[in-house]
């Protein structure tokens, strides 16, 4: 699959809907203010990924961090220790 048929993929009607962390950006990175306890964390971290779930750029957010490796957030719905443990259909893609 190429770049462009993902892009296909994500859009919807013709439009390209914007990736859903963007209504809500520290629901991903944590807040930037404040300091959350550990179950608060693992709280913001489960919603975070089921927002990810319903993304419209989920693939493309996928590839770009598999190749970005952040240090922290959830990026496709995961930490970014398992974008490098689990095997996703992503890994038999050729991207072009
Ligand atoms: S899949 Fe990626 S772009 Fe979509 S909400 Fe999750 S982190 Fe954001």
């Amino acid at each position: 699959m190429s770049l462009a048929d993902l892009e296909t993929v994500w859009q919807s009607n013709g439009e390209t809907p914007l990736p859903e962390c963007t209504y809500d950006p520290e629901l991903h990175t944590g807040p930037r203010l404040t300091i959350e306890s550990t179950e608060e964390r693992a709280a913001r971290e489960a919603v975070a990924r089921e927002v990810c779930a319903t993304c419209p750029a989920l693939l493309l957010c996928e590839l770009y961090a598999r190749q970005a490796r952040p240090a922290s957030g959830i990026w496709a719905g995961r930490m970014p220790a398992e974008l490098t443990t689990h095997t996703t259909e992503l890994e038999d893609m050729e991207v072009a």
